[in-house]
């Protein structure tokens, strides 16, 4: 009977390590673990010992004989892993975790209370004597984990009960809504602390900037993600969903998170922590079809398997695709066969193909080998023009889609971009304008790409990085950036820092309204009595001024 990892893994890893017979992988320090779509238990090697199930943030790790119908398919998943690569052994770590070591004098910011900051406040938390100062632009804490991962999902939102408890240490400080930049500048920061690790994230959209473009109607779909999910930015935000179909550009797991949410049923809806703006305009939208735009083949379709697997029991909604398309060309034949995720990916579209389709009203169409070339209508966007692509092997060997001429019109009144996050300047910062990140060298910024370490500075996650990975990916990604910044401190690199209570006093002047761990605390218990009134996990204050009352609230 051994166990199996299933949908919500984030890939952060808390399970290898606990494993006695070591048959969880990739491990963090295995060359695949930067590309797995999760991880995988090898069914031939697991003692069923239940030692993982509890370190698993996210309930993912299940008995086999304890799997739901909709679970059952990621046995052959985790046993397809193993047959492409059985002898997976331990490497050399990469970024091995740095022993205790005594902090005293020094005082570490954060910049951004996403998962890369909460890991890296994590990280240092393993040292003793250590201060940190915790900033967010934001009213309330984590990041993408509260604005981006799905209402739907609520184990992945679970994580917070991770990060929370760094918050309540005494060596750490909260500053919410005080954005670096801005109300302090990157320079006042570094001169305040020993020094500064930046986790600004990524939070700006890609767009495809094609003819039609400035449509009414063609958003990305950030703005959409924002508005369902608490963003503050977005909540003012409208969406026209009186037409029956929505086209989504991209078929990433952010384009299956917006489709799954314009497809649910809204009372599946409204037991979640969807704003209640959004779930009113839900309740009652028109919206009957939603067709996803994916450029390549199924072998290169950038959802994951997981989430994909996820659509396909709904009672809500049909998944469809042509037959046509979910046949692989000669180049995605010869990549499946060294590549399990791709072959899988194949094998699930040809299966839905095949499929009758249920009795529900809704469908949600995935189209492969597809572009949009030009949006069109008088004044709000009308339809899709889309060309038909094929597939070349590019220089680097990964698949690229060719466009071909304009072949199709899809018509459409509301068209969502998701191509893609990217990551914005925060002012006083080197940034790479090209990536979209701070350019930095595993983790210490650098002056431009090849330039020199800018003294101080430090940088971790998607701002790092880019828009890659999931939540626990940035485990991985804090650990490397922390261990620079400890190699720094052990060569006199990075010093104590002066007195604290100049920073307090510079803060004091500059945001006197900034909201601390108790006036978190207090935002959060509002929201949760709110949400236990309607039978929802919280209800989401989505206004600013509300937020700040709500924390200051006695
Ligand atoms: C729509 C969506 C859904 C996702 N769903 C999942 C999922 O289901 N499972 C999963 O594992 N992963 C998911 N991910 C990926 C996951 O959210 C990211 O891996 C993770 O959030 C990246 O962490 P980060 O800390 O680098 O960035 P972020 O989470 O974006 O955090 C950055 C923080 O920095 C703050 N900040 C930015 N600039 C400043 C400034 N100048 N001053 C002060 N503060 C600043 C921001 O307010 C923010 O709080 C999803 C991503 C998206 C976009
Ligand atoms: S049940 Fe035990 S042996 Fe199996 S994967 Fe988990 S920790 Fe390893
Ligand atoms: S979420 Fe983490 S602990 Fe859970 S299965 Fe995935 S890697 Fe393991």
């Amino acid at each position: 009977m051994p166990h199996v990892i299933t949908q919500s893994c984030c890939n952060d890893a808390s399970c290898t390590a606990v494993c006695p017979v070591d048959c969880i992988h990739p491990t963090m320090d295995e060359p695949r673990y930067a590309t797995a779509e999760s991880l995988y238990i090898d069914p031939d090697a697991c003692i069923d010992c239940g030692a993982c199930v509890e370190h698993c943030p996210v309930d993912a790790i299940v008995a086999d004989d304890r799997l739901s119908p909709d679970q059952q398919r990621f046995q052959q998943i985790n046993a397809s892993y193993f047959t492409a690569y059985p002898t997976v052994a331990r490497s050399t770590p990469v970024s091995p975790v740095p022993s205790a070591e005594n902090l005293s004098g020094i005082r570490i910011g954060v910049v951004g209370t996403g998962p890369a900051g909460m890991y890296t406040a994590l990280e240092l938390l393993n040292h003793r004597g250590v201060d940190i100062e915790l900033y967010d632009r934001s009213v309330t804490p984590y990041g993408l984990l509260r604005t981006g991962v799905a209402p739907d999902h609520p184990d992945t939102k679970a994580m917070a009960n991770l990060f929370d408890p760094a918050l309540r240490k005494r060596n750490v400080s909260l500053h919410l809504g005080v954005a670096v930049g801005s109300d302090v500048s990157t320079d006042e920061l570094l001169a305040h602390h020993s020094a500064v690790v930046f986790a600004t994230g990524a939070a700006t959209s890609r767009r495809t900037n094609i003819p039609g473009s400035e449509l009414a109607g063609v958003h990305s779909a950030t703005r959409f993600v924002g508005w369902y999910n608490g963003g503050v930015d977005e909540a003012s935000a409208s969406f026209d969903l009186s037409g029956q179909r929505v086209v989504i550009i991209g078929n990433g797991n952010v384009a299956i998170d917006v489709a799954r949410i314009l497809l649910s049923d809204p009372a599946h809806l409204a037991r979640t922590d969807i704003t209640d703006h959004a779930l009113e305009a839900l309740r009652s939208s028109s919206i009957r079809e939603v067709v996803l735009l994916g450029r390549r083949g199924p072998a290169q379709a950038s959802y994951t398997t997981p989430e994909f697997l996820a659509l396909l029991n709904r009672s809500d909604f049909n998944v469809v695709i042509d037959p046509d398309e979910a046949a692989p060309d000669d180049l995605s034949r010869h990549q499946i066969v060294n590549d399990p995720v791709a072959a899988f990916k194949v094998q699930l579209a040809q299966e839905v193909a095949g499929r009758r389709p249920s009795g529900a009203a809704r469908r949600l169409v995935f189209r492969y080998l597809t572009s949009p070339v030009r949006y069109s209508g008088t004044g709000a966007v009308a339809a899709v023009h889309v060309s038909r692509n094929t597939l070349a092997s590019g220089h680097d060997g990964v698949v690229q889609a060719i466009s071909g001429p304009e072949a199709e019109v899809i018509d459409t009144s509301l068209v969502l971009e998701a191509i893609g996050y990217r990551g914005t300047e925060v002012p006083g910062l080197p940034f790479d304008p090209h990536r979209g990140v701070i350019p930095n060298r595993n983790g210490r910024v650098l002056s431009d790409a090849e330039g020199d370490p800018v003294p101080g500075a430090y940088v971790v996650g998607w701002s790092k990085r880019g828009p890659l990975g999931v939540i626990g990916s940035n485990k991985r990604c804090a650990r490397e950036t922390v261990s620079c910044l400890l190699d720094d401190i052990g060569a006199g690199v990075v010093t104590a820092a002066p007195e604290r209570a100049e920073l307090v006093a510079l803060l004091a002047r500059r945001r006197p309204d900034a909201v601390g761990y108790d006036g978190w605390s207090r935002i959060d218990s509002a929201e949760r009595s709110a949400g236990d009134r309607t039978g929802r996990p919280r209800l989401k204050l989505t206004d600013v001024d509300e937020l700040r009352r709500a924390a200051a609230a006695l």
